[in-house]
């Protein structure tokens, strides 16, 4: 770590999923020394941030993992006193909806309390710095859409639930203790690198494994779900914003434009030309006891006060990841 005190520091929790990922390549391509939180896990789990970590050694070595969860206070406490970050970004959670029915006490200790933890950390260790909340659009549930930053919350799972107490808890303490602290209420933002349970990735795949035939048939609940898929790489570029931003206050990021589970199908099939008909089964177990119907975001609070807009609408975030699950897999069988 520099003592240099020019140097613009940032911790990341959730630094090895999709967005943790993404954006700590865009802080290190600024400048930032990066800190990340890793899970101690019996099975490799950096491998989203293997290509950006080098060894402690190397001259412009200025990424950090440590070891730490937010299940525990204490360490949090330990390493924001450690740290001095001047930028904190919590993107930490049990971030899958179905499974937060299975796991819904374990769901609210991580993505709702873990939140409460890393604040109360922050003012412990009595640190001046700058908090981003991965608030979600899940928040919205069963509130009808176009949904923006005014939209009355109705979440309809456990995780939603969750997301809605870290969202609170973030603007209480910018109203309690003056910190700068935003959420970001991101609709879904997909990737090559999002996880393979989230139904695009499923389908990705998929699709570049019926293509290959390795698979004959691929298994999905629910198809007429709508939801608003944009693309990770520019959310995370927006969440930085957010923190340079003079005021703090909380921003939809979202494409404003809406797409079924059956129309991201047919996007993807189409792209290798096929037809999604004859490989798609129906299985219940992917259904959830309650649903979330339809969300739109309306991102005008981001441009204005921002300038930030997505580029790459869903049609085409269907072909860049398929495109890329074809090319991995040819890495694969070329090993
Ligand atoms: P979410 O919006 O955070 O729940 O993101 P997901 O990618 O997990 O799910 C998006 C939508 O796809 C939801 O409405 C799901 O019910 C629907 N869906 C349909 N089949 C599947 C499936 O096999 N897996 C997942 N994860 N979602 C599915």
């Amino acid at each position: 770590m520099t003592t240099d005190a020019h140097v613009r520091r940032a911790l990341i929790t959730g630094i090895t999923g999709q967005d943790g990922s993404y954006l700590a390549e865009l802080l290190l391509s600024k400048g930032y020394e990066v800190h990340g939180l890793i899970r101690r896990s019996s099975s490799f789990n950096t491998e989203r941030i293997d290509h950006i970590y080098q060894p402690a050694q190397a001259p412009d070595h200025r990424l950090f993992l440590h070891f730490a969860d937010l299940s525990d206070g204490s360490r949090l406490v330990t390493l924001l006193n450690e740290i001095q970050p001047s930028e904190v970004y919590n993107l930490a959670a049990q971030s899958h909806v179905r499974v937060s029915f299975d796991e819904p006490e374990y769901t609210g200790d991580v993505t709702g309390l873990g939140t409460i933890r890393l604040l109360e950390a922050i003012r412990a260790a009595k640190i001046e710095t700058r908090f981003y909340q991965a608030s979600s659009s899940e928040m919205f549930g069963a509130t009808p859409p176009p949904q923006n930053e005014h939209t009355p919350f109705y979440p309809r799972s456990p995780y939603g639930v969750a997301k809605v107490y870290s969202y609170w808890t973030t603007r209480n303490y910018r109203e309690a203790y003056g910190l700068f602290a935003v959420n970001g209420i991101l609709f879904n933002h997909e990737s090559p690198r999002r996880g393979g349970t989230f139904v695009t990735r499923k389908i990705t795949r998929a699709v570049a494994r019926i293509k290959a035939g390795l698979q004959s048939e691929l298994y999905l609940g629910n198809l007429e779900a709508v939801r608003d898929w944009g693309y990770a790489p520019e959310y995370v570029e927006g969440m930085w914003r957010m923190l340079q931003h003079d005021e703090p206050t909380d921003y939809v990021l979202a494409t404003n434009t809406a797409y079924s589970v059956r129309d991201f199908l047919q996007f993807a099939f189409e792209h290798v030309d096929l037809d999604w008909e004859k490989y798609v089964r129906f299985d219940e177990r992917y259904l959830r006891p309650t649903e979330v119907d339809a969300l739109i975001g309306d991102y005008s609070r981001a441009k204005d006060l921002l300038g930030w807009e997505p580029k790459v609408h869903t049609p085409r975030l269907a072909q860049i990841m398929v495109d890329a699950d074809i090319a991995a897999l040819e890495v694969e069988g070329r090993r």
